[in-house]
């Protein structure tokens, strides 16, 4: 097994409706006509996997400026109220690393809390990872008024290096890509060989109930419900074979329960 290291980056907290991410949370009923919504945080990650052969570096974040960057009707809906507090270069110092230590970037998708650091790699030949349907969808979305409002062109439509994964790859020994189209075309998941292995859901489920309880996100974050039902399948199988820990993309519990020595 290739001696693999995984550092969680807390990139900061996004404050939204829990509808959004478990539907069907908050719904009016006969005998409860206006029941309270549940305005609750959503952790924001990005994760240094740091292998023999290069060290990568999952997703980028927010943009810092976040507040301001966003569309208005974006951020009044998902505010990432701490993204100023989260530079990506100041986080991955945290954690003991450089922006130029950073060996190859993959991201999971191209959505704004994801794809927000992406600057910082404009003009360095550091190759980019991202799926072929993740791209075209991405500069679909933002070229036209079709496809989805959470792609912010600037974030992506830059000098970047870019590798478009078709299907599935071995990204380096003990790192393998899935896809897991459901909540974009073109999401990216990962199994990582670590002991136990490290099986990156990623927005796939936002939180735990989304992937043990099969529980839906709220329609306007799939794209594809069918399909993000076959990728859920698909991800219990690749637990169940290998007795992999599953991240989540957004499971605030679950980033805060992680301890020093995880996973
Ligand atoms: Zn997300």
């Amino acid at each position: 097994m290739a001696d693999i290291d995984v550092r969680i980056l807390d990139r900061g907290r996004i404050h939204a409706d829990k509808n959004f991410a478990v539907d069907g949370t908050t719904v009016a009923t006969d005998s409860d006509p206006n029941p309270d919504f549940e305005y609750v945080p959503y952790a924001v990650w990005n994760l240094v996997i740091d292998t023999p052969e290069r060290t990568i570096l999952w997703d980028t974040g927010s943009h810092p400026d976040a507040a301001t960057y966003w569309p208005d009707p974006l951020y009044e809906t998902f505010a990432h109220v701490d993204a100023d507090e989260h530079d990506l270069a100041d986080d991955l110092e945290a954690a003991g690393y450089a922006i130029d230590d950073i060996d190859a970037v993959v991201q999971s998708h191209l959505h704004l809390d994801h794809a927000g650091g992406l600057y910082h790699f404009e003009g360095t030949d550091t190759p980019i990872y991202v799926h072929e349907e993740e791209l075209k969808f991405a500069y679909y979305s933002a070229k036209s008024s079709a496809g989805s409002i959470a792609y912010v062109p600037t974030d992506f439509d830059r000098d970047l290096d870019w590798r478009v994964v078709h299907r599935e790859r071995q990204l380096v020994e003990g790192v393998e890509l899935l896809h897991l189209p459901g909540h974009t075309p073109g999401i990216l998941g990962a199994l990582v060989h670590t002991d136990p292995p490290l099986l990156i859901a990623g927005d796939e489920a936002f939180f735990e109930t989304n992937y043990r309880d099969e529980q839906e996100m709220g329609a306007s974050l799939l794209w594809d419900s069918r399909a993000w039902a076959e990728s859920l399948w698909k991800l219990r199988d690749v637990e169940r074979r290998h007795g992999a820990r599953v991240l989540f993309g957004h499971d605030r519990d679950q980033i805060e329960g992680i301890d020093d020595d995880w996973p």
